[in-house]
């Protein structure tokens, strides 16, 4: 018997452990293979010289000013900080002669971020300090150094610290930042690697990996994993190069055995995820980028056959303009295929909350910017981080020149498994994408046997498509792939035991799946996220913004093309446009918009919003005074020019600020803000005089809005269509619709009820609402009313109530003559503790299904839980309503900036604010102002004209005071015009993209069913077609005279449910251009 015979199989634990600790940085480090992996080291003088010069105050300089300073000499142990501030370290290095042949690394760990700069000032690669699984502290000073022989090697290099980690600066991940966090200078050495050693240690991760399911496992090749990795642990002598060689041979073998034909293919593909701004702002994700990005080109020329995938023109843009040096090296690696730029938008924005322009813009701005610099377009939508998919998106996708979409973040759902790997999505319209969420459920990859077998086990569509995509390398705060992942890929390429796995760019992956997948199956509709339902309502500002903007930007587009036609020496403002949509879609990134990052990116974003707000408003002043020449100052004002940029007509009650009562004919000043209200109609359209002399008529031709006060305090506003009964708490007692007779509010039930939710996720603060805080709620109690406006155009009531320990409310409640909405306009002063503010209605409505507003069209969701499913969709989003009908009538919730609603059985909650603590300590603390409103129809929703009052309410009638004498707007009358359907929307109106003063037009039918509109317009037009979202042709529109010779000339659309239709006109004029 060989005493010396291994007996792995009998205690595969014991071996198990074995090999940890001969791998481990433990106290065995000086005996085990980690003794072996450096053949020399120096520290300190004379071969590595510190200096330091600290930046001030928080400023992030460029190399140019950090160079020009004056530099103290510093030591290992010196400490960076506090939080953010930027430091830069001069090195001088000296190679000693003993390392004369050799390659050379310096290890440099600041213990936080950094980016090493040539002396040059050429930015070189990216430093992640500190510990953990993203340390990355070497950088290749030279491949050989000088013999003995040769002049010795001195090299300057700065380092530019970042104080902070790749998290950001919390305590905890999702921690607040700490104002005054330092880092340590821990280490700055010269060293050179032992690379036979390194590829031991490797081989054995490998091993380790594959062995580790042991002894669970029946699998033949874990078990020749163990004792092969055994067996190379045997082999090893400390300090006998030979040894390491025999030990690699040992594994070898092993590695050599191939896998079988029909053995599962991973397509890998490194990335750094880098979230636009998160526990981080976006100044610093400028510098991330540029760290991440040329690390990972660094190891591009290593490893040639590398390839990393990097989304989001937003950082690409960065990188051109702050590093253009390193642009034009990605641009290098992208001409050879290594460097994928991908994902086909601006930014990786959230998909619940932008509007469905705005995913247009998202798609344009991203597509026009790959195009323009890396000679294609991504075929690949890219959103691995995204907290939920909305239904339009495959329809989206296609008309933005890409079908292929890539996410994994459905594997966090905290309710039910997503069923399907590789699948055809089905959106709202029925266009559908290859879609594939990658079975390794994660895009943080770190290459290692048990992802790589997850790949295969986790695989839900193995049937039909035995491949899959696996995203490597680390992100969040991006990073990257490290050298050890890159060397294990080269391991796994093809081993039994494990799937094969290639470097490969997405499209390669998707293609294969086209060509030999089997029968796909199918998923339809949205991909709603079972998690982070709070991200509907966090941050309250940046949703606020982001909606007026998107609206804002529409009326200026619609405005100035209408300015253009109008006035050819208007010049339409597209470069001004272009930038402030960049604008609006950075803030879309899927950590800003939903709430999810600290304070100071709120400080950024609000400063953003700012921006294009006053430049918006400016822009739409300057079209407006071209269409409006005599506007005149507000005491002379005979009239208004009123502006209706929505395409069908509109009679609405308007405030009218700085216009007193003896100005004509005005009937009612309101008594809460002491402005002018003035009744108007307006085409759609147009631009529509208002005689204020007419308005005592004009009142009287509607039924004026009274109020009437009840004996039990309650008060009554009541006009033609509804009366609304407000209790002496504030509570809406009654709804009655007036011409059918319909009480609305069931007997004994409330509506307009405020109640707080206690709100305690299990973690993700500022994203989660649980399902059990409906479990725990108080209705805001002891409200008091007074009676505000009493007609004959608005009545209103204000509300007064205390909310929980330390907030209050404000509501104003009103109803005009014009309209059956009743509206909610509320002021919140808020300080509250993980706490959820909703308002609830209950209708005597029966319904299974309630209507939400999406992109560009609407979804239906359960109001019942009956299966696990719908119990997930406790808060689901709505962009400007929801819906609650039955056969024959419905009530609609509207908001003005809201997105967090639920309905269950009968009643109808929005959600209005919420108080998390992190990441932002201070989440929207303070004062907010937003309305809601209920609007009653008859019919179901899909025969009511909710979408409209929807756009009313957002919207508001905008005009400017006129001398009527002096006044000519017929020309302005209906420049646009939609006929034939009312399902039909028409909502944005813009210049083409490129100079040719072409017009593009984008519509959508919003009720689920076909449409044949007839679209007709006073824009001089020489050809008509319709074209994708990136506005290139798709089909010849047949031209026609308008009805009526002042309504231009017309063209007849088709729509399909849902269907978005882009319509291109071009001038009848060349000669204009
Ligand atoms: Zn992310």
């Amino acid at each position: 018997m060989d005493r010396h015979m291994s007996y792995v199989q009998k205690h595969p634990k014991v071996t198990k452990d074995r090999l940890a600790h001969f791998m481990s940085d433990n106290l065995l480090k000086d005996a085990n293979l980690r003794a072996a992996l450096y053949d020399g080291r120096v520290s300190g003088s004379p071969h590595i010289k510190l200096e330091v010069w600290a930046a001030s105050g928080l400023e992030r300089p460029t190399f140019a000013e950090a160079v020009k300073q004056e530099y103290k000499p510093v030591d290992i142990g010196h400490m960076f900080g506090p939080s953010w501030a930027s430091h830069w370290v001069r090195a001088t290095l000296q190679i000693p002669e003993e390392f004369a042949g050799k390659e050379v690394r310096l290890i440099f760990n600041p213990s936080c971020e950094a980016m090493v700069w040539s002396e040059a000032g050429e930015p070189l690669q990216g430093i992640t300090g500190g510990e953990g699984r993203e340390l990355h502290v070497d950088y290749i000073v030279t491949k050989c150094a000088p013999q003995a022989s040769e002049p010795p090697l001195q090299v300057v290099l700065y380092l530019e610290v970042a104080s902070n980690g790749t998290f950001g600066n919390g305590d905890f991940v999702i921690g607040p930042p700490k104002p005054d966090r330092e880092f340590r200078l821990a280490s700055a050495d010269l060293v050179v690697y032992n690379h036979s050693a390194w590829a031991m240690f490797y081989d054995l991760q490998i091993l380790e990996g594959m062995a580790a399911p042991l002894p669970d496992t029946s699998s033949v090749r874990a078990w020749q994993a163990l004792a092969t990795a055994n067996a190379m642990v045997n082999a090893f002598e400390l300090g006998d190069p030979d040894s390491i060689a025999e030990a690699r041979a040992i594994g070898a073998q092993f590695f050599a055995a191939k896998g079988g034909e029909a053995n599962h293919q991973v397509y890998a593909i490194g990335n750094c995820h880098i979230d636009t701004a998160w526990l981080w702002p976006y100044d610093e994700t400028k510098r991330k980028i540029a760290r991440s990005w040329s690390t990972q080109m660094d190891y591009m020329d290593r490893y040639p056959e590398y390839k990393f995938a990097a989304s989001q023109a937003q950082q690409f843009e960065w990188l051109r303009v702050l590093y253009p040096s390193l642009f034009e090296r990605l641009k290098e690696k992208a001409k050879c295929g290594q460097f994928l730029p991908i994902g086909a938008t601006w930014s990786e924005f959230d998909a619940n909350l932008p509007s469905g322009e705005s995913l247009v813009r998202q798609f344009l701005l991203g597509q026009r910017f790959f195009e323009k610099h890396f000679g294609e377009r991504s075929k690949v939508f890219w959103l691995p981080d995204t907290f939920g998919y909305s239904s339009q998106l495959p329809q989206i996708v296609k008309l933005a020149g890409a079908k292929y979409f890539f996410t994994q973040k459905l594997s966090w759902n905290n309710v039910n498994k997503f069923p399907h790997t590789t699948f055809r999505w089905i959106g709202l319209d029925g266009s559908h994408i290859l879609t594939h969420m990658s079975p390794a459920e994660t895009y943080v990859g770190q290459v290692t046997a048990s992802e790589l077998v997850d790949s295969l086990k986790k695989h839900k569509d193995i049937a039909y498509s035995n491949e899959s995509l696996y995203l490597y390398g680390n992100g969040d705060g991006g990073g990257g792939p490290l050298e050890a992942m890159l060397e294990r890929m080269r391991r796994v390429e093809d081993v039994d035991g494990l799937p094969r796995v290639k470097n490969a760019h997405p499209n390669e992956f998707y293609e294969h799946v086209e060509k030999t997948a089997k029968e796909l199956v199918a998923w339809k509709g949205e991909l709603y996220f079972e998690l982070h339902r709070g991200t509907y309502t966090s941050q309250a500002l940046t949703k606020k913004y982001n909606r007026q903007c998107e609206f804002l930007l529409r009326d200026v587009e619609m405005l100035s093309v209408i300015a253009q036609t109008v006035d050819s020496r208007f010049a339409y403002p597209a470069d001004e446009l272009t930038r402030m949509w960049q604008q609006v879609c950075l803030n879309q990134f899927h950590d800003v918009i939903p709430g999810s990052s600290i304070e100071i990116v709120y400080k950024d974003s609000t400063a953003i919003y700012e921006e294009v707000v006053a430049s918006a408003v400016a822009l739409k002043q300057q079209a407006l005074s071209v269409l409006v020449a005599s506007s005149t100052d507000a005491p002379q004002a005979t009239g208004l020019a009123v502006v209706n940029t929505s395409s069908w007509a509109r009679t609405e009650v308007i405030a009218v600020p700085g216009l007193a009562q003896q100005a004509g004919g005005v009937q009612q000043m309101s008594k809460r803000n002491d402005v002018a209200l003035v009744l108007a109609t307006v085409p759609g359209c147009s631009v529509h005089a208002v005689d204020l002399s007419a308005q005592a008529a004009a009142v009287e031709q509607v039924a004026p809005v009274r109020v009437i006060r009840e004996e039990d305090g309650s008060v009554v506003l009541q006009n033609a269509f509804v009366a609304a009964r407000i209790s002496a708490d504030g509570r809406l007692t009654s709804l009655l619709d007036l011409q059918q007779q319909r009480e609305l509010v069931p007997s004994g039930a409330q509506s307009n009820v405020l109640e707080l939710y206690d709100d305690l996720p299990i973690y993700w603060d500022a994203w989660d609402i649980e399902i059990y805080s409906q479990e725990k709620v108080r209705p805001v109690e002891g409200a008091s009313i007074t009676v505000v406006d009493e007609g004959p155009l608005v009545a209103s009531v204000a509300v007064e109530a205390k909310v929980g320990k330390a907030s209050s409310i404000r509501q104003w409640i009103s109803l005009s003559a014009s309209s059956a909405r009743l509206d909610f306009d509320c002021d919140v002063d808020w300080h509250e503790n993980r706490k959820c503010l909703k308002v609830a209605f209950t209708w005597d409505i029966y319904s299974d299904q309630a209507t939400y507003e999406t992109q560009f069209g609407v979804v239906q969701r359960p109001t019942h839980r009956n299966t696990s499913w719908d119990m997930a969709k406790f808060e689901v989003c709505a962009h400007k309503f929801a819906d609650l009908s039955e056969y024959g009538y419905g009530v609609a919730l509207l908001n003005d900036c809201k997105y967090g609603y639920a309905t269950l059985a009968n009643t109808m909650t929005l959600t209005l604010l919420r108080s998390p603590k992190a990441p932002d300590a201070n989440c929207d603390m303070g004062q907010h102002s937003f309305r809601y409103a209920v609007y009653p129809h008859t019919g179901m929703f899909n025969e009511s004209d909710v979408v409209r009052e929807a756009y009313h309410f957002n919207v508001a009638l905008s005009h400017l005071p006129v001398d009527l004498g002096a006044t000519n707007l017929a020309a302005l009358s209906s420049f646009f015009a939609l006929d034939n359907a009312p399902n039909v929307v028409l909502d944005s109106v813009k210049a083409a993209e490129d100079d040719s003063r072409d017009v593009v037009v984008r519509l959508y039918e919003t009720y689920g069913g076909h449409a044949r509109a007839i679209l007709s317009t006073l824009l001089n037009v020489g050809a008509a077609y319709t074209t994708n979202i990136l506005e290139e042709k798709e089909a010849d529109l047949e031209l026609k005279q308008a009805v009526a010779p002042s309504q231009g000339q017309s063209v007849a659309l088709n729509f399909r449910p849902f269907q978005i239709v882009t319509v291109r006109f071009s001038a009848a004029n060349p000669s204009k251009n």
